[in-house]
């Protein structure tokens, strides 16, 4: 385990997948680490698991390991703006905890509540409006690639 650089006490989730934009052709691209089990949606640093996840992008057939690092320079799919505020996610699942929460939906069975506690407050604070739910609701579904 690579773990010489982290923090102690300060333990990382990370994603077992993470939409992300192509850096090569902008199209939506996917990083998925394949060293996590299926069930497992995200996992933190002291796990076992290797921090190497597998680029993908169906447009341009690109496919590479990536580390960490690298994807954190890579811009993710799931990103909005609204009342100047970047509203991101890691990947659809995540967002659309997002959405519940700002919706004020029951989110204690989903998959990623986990993540709730991390949603940043100024969201919940700012986006409360129909019309900005919905824009949200619309980069779920995909639609926001139209504009
Ligand atoms: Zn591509």
């Amino acid at each position: 385990m690579n773990g010489t650089t982290h923090i102690k006490y300060d333990h990382y989730h990370y994603p077992k997948n993470i939409d992300l934009r192509c850096p090569h052709c902008g199209s939506h691209a996917i990083a998925i680490n394949e060293n996590i089990p299926e069930e497992i949606v995200h996992f933190m640093d002291i796990s076992p698991f290797e921090k190497v996840w597998t680029f993908k992008c169906t447009h341009c057939i690109k496919k590479y390991s990536v580390q960490w690092s690298e994807i954190q320079k890579m811009d993710l799919w799931y990103k909005i703006q609204l009342k100047n505020e970047t509203v991101w996610s890691w990947n659809e699942q995540h967002l659309d905890l997002i959405i519940k929460c700002l919706k004020k939906e029951d989110t204690e069975s989903h998959a990623w509540s986990f993540f709730k506690t991390y949603i940043h407050k100024n969201w919940l604070k700012k986006i409360k409006t129909k019309s900005d739910i919905q824009k949200l609701e619309n980069l779920l579904m995909g639609k926001n690639n139209l504009i």
